[in-house]
């Protein structure tokens, strides 16, 4: 009797433990409206085109504390603020994290640029430059994905990052990933998320990586969502591997550190143009691509993948 106890008991506490996270579980999560809504709140004519010299970023950053704040995600720093000056004008990138941090534990960072290009008067017919798909959609992403993971316990530190100043020159980046390095925070890789607003041409539910090559992080995403990961010939023609914000923790850190896009030049012709707009996204594809990118993060931190370079750029 006691031996049947004791085996019913084994038996729960094992189901328990073994309860992993499904791409059902995540899409039923990560909700069509919640990201329709984040998106058209970044994008919106009042955020100014996020841009940190005509206040308009400050505003995309308060959404942004807010939503950190309602959704557990706790500041990495004493507040969220991670502050740099970029041709005298103060700004900050944020940071928080998800669950406590251990620095005995690896550390990955989650990130996209919150900021964009402002306002331009001489544009007299639409001077805000909302930057919808950049990058507003890869910061909805990044909340999205947080939401997430702040539901779960994990075995690794969680960092997410929303970027200032990328359009200035990736100086945000470039600023936490020498201040991450001084302060000793070793990482073990980064993902980073650009552009996630028109779906890729070669299909639905579909995303390139930046430095495809670099390291085995495409194929393990792979490994748990079939084809989600795919190389774009262009991106390594124009080199997008330097020209996003991964790059300064690639190179500072010696780690891999790339991008998640789906603007593969033949799909949106708004790059950086005043009609860079909330309604042009395809916000359903935009959701699943999402959903897809916290199921394989989620995968990955569960099983404790280790993702390493294969090769220097
Ligand atoms: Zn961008």
């Amino acid at each position: 009797m006691k031996l049947v106890k004791l085996l019913l008991a084994l038996v729960i506490l094992s189901s328990c433990s073994t309860k992993t996270t499904t791409l059902d579980e995540v899409q039923k999560f990560i909700q069509l409206e919640e990201t329709r809504d984040i998106l058209f709140t970044l994008a919106s004519d009042e955020m100014k085109g996020r841009e940190s010299s005509n206040g308009g970023y400050q505003m995309a950053a308060d959404f942004v504390t807010n939503f950190f704040d309602e959704n557990g995600i706790e500041p990495f720093y004493p507040s969220y603020k991670d502050s740099l000056q970029t041709k005298e004008i103060w700004s900050y990138n944020l940071v928080g994290r998800v669950g406590s941090f251990d620095n005995e534990k690896p550390t990955i960072l989650i990130g996209a640029h919150l900021d964009h290009i402002g306002i331009n008067e001489e544009n007299q017919e639409d001077p805000i430059f909302n930057g919808a798909n950049d990058n507003a959609s890869g910061s909805t992403a990044v909340l999205q994905i947080a939401k997430f993971l702040a539901t779960k316990k994990w075995n690794q530190n969680i960092l997410i990052a929303l970027f200032a100043d990328e359009e200035k020159g990736l100086r945000g980046a470039a600023h936490l990933a020498e201040r991450l390095k001084q302060e000793g925070i070793n990482l073990s890789y980064m993902v980073n998320f650009e552009m996630l607003g028109a779906t890729l041409t070669t299909g639905e539910n579909q995303v390139y990586m930046t430095g495809y090559n670099l390291s085995n992080m495409p194929q393990k995403m792979n490994a748990y969502a079939p084809e989600f990961v795919q190389f774009l010939p262009e991106a390594k023609q124009y080199n997008l591997f330097k020209r996003s914000d991964n790059y300064s923790f690639y190179k500072i850190h010696n780690i891999p550190a790339q991008t998640l896009s789906t603007f593969d030049f033949k799909n949106y012709d708004y790059y950086h143009k005043a009609g860079d707009e909330a309604e042009k996204m395809d916000i359903t594809n935009m959701s699943q691509v999402i959903s897809t990118s916290a199921y394989v993060l989620a995968k990955m931190l569960e099983e404790e993948v280790s993702i390493n370079l294969l090769s220097q750029e």
